[in-house]
């Protein structure tokens, strides 16, 4: 039985907007170019999709018209630039930035496809480098001086040291768990983290949704999930191995032509994170309905100015 979790969580205040959060589209909208969103992509267990979700979103938000810079903040361990396919092309890192070795735009990858979509690698693989949190917020304010709309930086595994810098220049963090609840009890961890380091505005993807596991009872719904952490829900992904492939082929899934479930739902996030009017898509009602929708988004061409 999967509803036996209810005293699970107790420190943070739960805000219980889940119907809130299902009926009500997400605000927040950029309206102006100057202003600029700096969103850190966290989870407290390591491997529930963080990179893959800051590609997906990055590449998402590129297609919308705003001007996107993904920084690969997993010191180290990077593959921020496998999914993206760019891999090849980093020859300049923000060490090397901070170094004086080169200028930022050099270090800024543009994607092949979408050009307002850049990625910044904070260090080589194998490369050690501890980034100060003075240096993440300089590298930052560097980025949106050049005008970029929404900064997402990938975070590293775990909460120590990484985590802590990595955060530093965010405004806003979007939380990864999957339904389980080690992920779960970790992410709430980090929402606490979080708020201790004065980012209040944080939302929820949860990711590696089964929908037939919900129906037979053996995994939490998204709506258990949101209920026990408390925190505004953006998104929701279903578990699909479209995922795999679309990261061993260094292509995201939100530009795929023929659409995936897990595409789609990314899609969906992207959306809600820019403010636009779209609603939470339901993984738990029949695909037809899903796919009925997804053509709502991807032949309502909408781009900013
Ligand atoms: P993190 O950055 O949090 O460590 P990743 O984004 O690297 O996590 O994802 C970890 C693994 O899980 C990868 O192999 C990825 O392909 C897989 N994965 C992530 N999301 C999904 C999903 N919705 N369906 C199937 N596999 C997924
Ligand atoms: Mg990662």
């Amino acid at each position: 039985m999967i509803n036996n979790y209810s005293n699970f969580y107790t420190k943070r205040e739960k805000t219980s907007t889940l119907v809130k959060s299902l009926q009500e589209p997400e605000s927040g909208n950029i309206n102006n170019s100057n202003q600029s969103r700096t969103i850190v992509v966290t989870s407290g267990k390591g491997g529930v999709g963080k990179t893959t979700t800051a590609a997906n979103l990055g590449m998402s938000m590129a297609r919308l018209g705003y001007r996107v810079a993904l920084i690969d903040a997993d010191i180290g361990l990077r593959n921020l630039d496998l999914l993206l396919g760019l891999e090849n092309r980093i020859l300049y890192t923000a060490m090397e930035v901070l170094d004086g070795q080169c200028r930022l735009d050099q270090a800024l990858i543009r994607d092949k496809r979408w050009k307002n979509l850049s990625l910044l690698s904070i260090s080589k693989n194998r490369q050690r480098y501890n980034i100060t949190r003075q240096g993440m917020t300089n590298l930052v304010k560097s980025i949106q001086d050049l005008g970029y709309h929404f900064i997402l930086i990938d975070c590293p595994a775990g909460i120590d040291v990484g985590f802590v810098n990595a955060i530093a220049p965010a405004k806003e963090a979007l939380i990864l768990t999957t339904p389980e609840i080690t992920a779960i009890r970790d992410a709430d961890r980090v929402a606490g983290l979080l708020e201790a380091n004065e980012i209040y505005n944080v939302k929820l993807i949860v990711n590696r949704v089964r929908p037939d596991m919900i129906k037979s009872n053996d995994m939490m719904s998204v709506r258990d999930v949101q209920e026990m952490l408390g925190i505004p829900l953006l998104g929701a992904i279903p578990e699909d191995s479209h995922v795999i492939i679309s990261t061993n082929r260094g292509e995201p899934l939100v530009v795929k032509k023929r659409l995936t479930l897990s595409g789609i739902a990314f899609e969906n996030a992207a959306r809600r994170l820019v403010g636009k009017q779209d609603y939470l898509i339901d993984l738990e009602t029949p695909y037809k309905g899903i796919f009925k929708r997804a053509q709502d988004f991807f032949f309502g061409s909408e781009d900013v100015d």
